[in-house]
């Protein structure tokens, strides 16, 4: 968005095209002052994650606020609206300066360029205009992100991922989406690119909700490893750590889930490192909190199937659930025409 800030920074941001951006952008790129700061927010299905960001990548307060999903797209907008105001007033009150824009990340189809949420199956809005809509009710720049391809930003620029330009990050939690970023850029493709968990590891696989059957986030997200686990052994659990748990106990059953999940993530990231040719592929999400079981391990076994290609380091994500958060303020420093380091 503004080539003279991304020229001191790393490669992603200086090959990278910022998002759309609406309100009153300035016209150069300025160094950031030390009081500056942006808002952020990470839409979830049940909750919102905000943040105020200082120039040096601080979070300088947090505060989460309920997603009224159940009243409709339009108080879910109401809502984002009023959360960022509420993180304007924080920023005020810590005696910083008012936020030069906001930074809005949200799950689903996302088109960046246009700064329009296309859909969201889990909050749903169809081609909502939110860039326009919020930057005119807070009358400064509003960046809309996608959440796991800023949590991949953030991971790149500030996390594990730092420094690689050609870097994978791929996020195992309630389903499982990747971001990449291929000779410095982003790859966005109007909001479709990244969808790796719906990539089919068993046409005749269990149903998924996208229409389509055996989808890789039907094995192995961190959802889909406690609902395996479940319907195998007839035993509830609270989540994909209670399973790996069992695995460590020596439970057979989740010893078998568990192996199937890393087999098919195994197989989809052997196509996607031949196709992309990261050097880094950060994990993220539930299920890559239990790093021994699944990050060293998928490590290992990618490293066995590749033959020519170029072998990955496989690492654990570094920002963990605020990564999203902080790949929104960064969309944010983008489209407030200030620079900031990295
Ligand atoms: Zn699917």
């Amino acid at each position: 968005m503004s080539e003279a800030g991304a020229a001191a920074g790393p490669p992603v941001e200086r090959a990278a095209t910022g998002p759309a951006a609406t309100g009153p952008a300035a016209a150069e790129t300025v160094a950031a002052k030390p009081r500056a700061t942006v808002v952020a927010l990470d839409v979830g299905g049940t909750s919102m994650k905000g943040a105020v960001v200082d120039a040096g990548h601080t979070v300088r307060a947090r505060r989460s606020f309920p997603t009224p999903v159940a009243d409709g797209p339009d108080a879910v907008i109401d809502q984002i609206g009023t959360a960022f105001e509420a993180l304007t007033s924080e920023a005020v009150g810590l005696g910083l300066a008012a936020p030069s824009a906001a930074g809005l990340v949200v799950p689903g189809i996302v088109d960046e360029e246009r700064g329009v949420a296309v859909v969201a199956a889990n909050v749903g809005w169809r081609d909502a205009p939110l860039a326009s809509v919020l930057g005119a009710r807070l009358g400064i720049p509003v960046a809309l992100g996608h959440d796991v391809r800023a949590g991949g930003l953030a991971e790149n620029v500030l996390g594990a991922g730092v420094g690689a330009e050609n870097a994978l990050f791929i996020a195992l939690g309630t389903g499982i989406a990747a971001s990449c970023i291929v000779d410095g850029r982003p790859i966005a493709a109007g909001g479709y690119a990244g969808e790796v968990g719906h990539v089919s590891v068993d046409p005749e696989g269990e149903p998924c909700p996208c229409g389509g059957r055996g989808c890789l986030e039907r094995v192995a997200s961190a959802a889909g490893v406690a609902r395996r686990y479940t319907v195998r052994s007839g035993i509830e659990v609270a989540g994909s750590a209670e399973v790996a748990t069992r695995v460590r106990a020596g439970d057979p059953i989740a010893r078998a889930v568990w192996d199937e999940a890393l087999a098919a993530l195994v197989t989809v990231l052997h196509t996607t490192v031949t196709l992309l040719g990261p050097e880094v592929v950060v994990v993220g999400g539930g299920l890559a909190e239990a790093e021994d079981l699944m990050v060293g391990p998928l490590e290992v076994q990618l490293d066995k199937r590749l033959t020519f290609q170029r072998r990955p380091r496989v690492v654990r994500a570094a920002l963990g659930d605020q990564a999203g958060c902080l790949g929104a303020a960064l969309l944010a420093w983008r489209a407030s025409g200030q620079r900031v380091a990295p």
